[in-house]
């Protein structure tokens, strides 16, 4: 699989797996360890997930399997990226510190990889910098970033003490949804900061799309896998479907290799154009 320069030039794998909607459910927890298991035995080595999936229960489940696997030998700790992300009512100087602490006593390790600000909420920004440059000093996270800022929010963090640090903006981008062409992924290429695309399988609805599947057909594939190949055609986006099912997870690894020629990106833009004017930013 490719890789995308992130967090201070380290090499991440473009594909990870998501977790929201993990850990809401105890009855499924046996079946979500099991697939994140899986997951790392076929190769994912980047798990996104945050405080709010299940109110800490995706991390647990995370966790759980991460150690598991670390004691199978599937894995070794340094080569998996955990990505979490803390609630913005958390994203206080002191907030983030103890919203960390939390995180990483259920995830069961001493460092997250990426902790993200899930979305922009009302406590100056500032003071969340200085939470997340705090803990990258006490080594609690290897780097920090956003998730859900739109252009505005970008050149207003970018201005602040110690913005240039920020890692990524992990939005929504797919084939459905392509504002972000417009200007805020030029902006973050220009800046040499990568995207972390969020539901490129549109919560699945790409999946099952039926245009989308003819024109994967007669590459040998899914049209998740075109989906997913389309997404990651950018050098520096990185992308995370959520996959429960093994037959899912093993398409979703294998799209991350696949090439698309100009005819094939002819023919979604044909499907979905690319933006001709500004948007609000999507978010789900
Ligand atoms: P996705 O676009 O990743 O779609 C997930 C759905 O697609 C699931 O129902 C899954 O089914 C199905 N699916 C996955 N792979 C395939 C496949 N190969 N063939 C057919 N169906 C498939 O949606 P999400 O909204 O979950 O987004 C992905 C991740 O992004 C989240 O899990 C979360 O980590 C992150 N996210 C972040 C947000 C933010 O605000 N920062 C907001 C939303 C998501 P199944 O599970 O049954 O395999």
């Amino acid at each position: 699989m490719h890789a995308v320069r992130c967090c201070g030039g380290e090499a991440w794998p473009a594909l990870g797996l998501g977790t929201w909607r993990f850990g809401e459910d105890p009855a499924q927890r046996g079946a979500e360890v099991a697939a994140l298991r899986a997951a790392f035995e076929m190769g994912f080595r980047l798990i996104d997930t945050a405080e709010m999936y299940g109110e800490g229960g995706a991390e647990r489940v995370v966790g759980q399997a991460l150690a598991e696997s670390l004691r199978a030998g599937t894995v070794r700790r340094e080569e998996v990226r955990i990505v979490s992300k803390v609630y913005p009512h958390h994203a206080s100087a002191e907030g983030v510190r103890q919203a960390c602490a939390r995180s990483l006593e259920r995830l069961g390790i001493d460092r997250i990889d990426l902790y993200l600000l899930h979305w922009r909420g009302d406590i100056p920004l500032q003071q969340t910098l200085d939470g997340f440059e705090r803990l990258k000093a006490e080594g609690k996270i290897g780097a920090w970033g956003v998730s859900n800022f739109d252009l505005d929010d970008m050149q207003e963090l970018r201005g602040l003490d110690a913005g240039h640090n920020c890692a990524t903006n992990q939005v929504y981008y797919a084939a459905s949804s392509r504002g972000v062409e417009f200007d805020l992924l030029p902006w973050m290429q220009r800046h040499a900061m990568p995207l972390m695309a969020y539901s490129p399988l549109d919560e699945g609805k790409l999946a099952r799309h039926a245009k989308l599947a003819a024109l994967a057909a007669p590459l040998g594939l899914s049209a998740a896998q075109l989906a997913l190949a389309w997404v990651l055609r950018l050098p520096n986006v990185l992308a995370i479907p959520k996959a429960g099912r093994l037959p899912h997870l093993r398409d979703n690894l294998a799209a991350a290799d696949v090439q698309l020629d100009a005819g094939t990106l002819a023919a979604i833009d044909a499907l979905f154009a690319p933006p001709q004017r500004r948007q609000p930013l999507a978010m789900i």
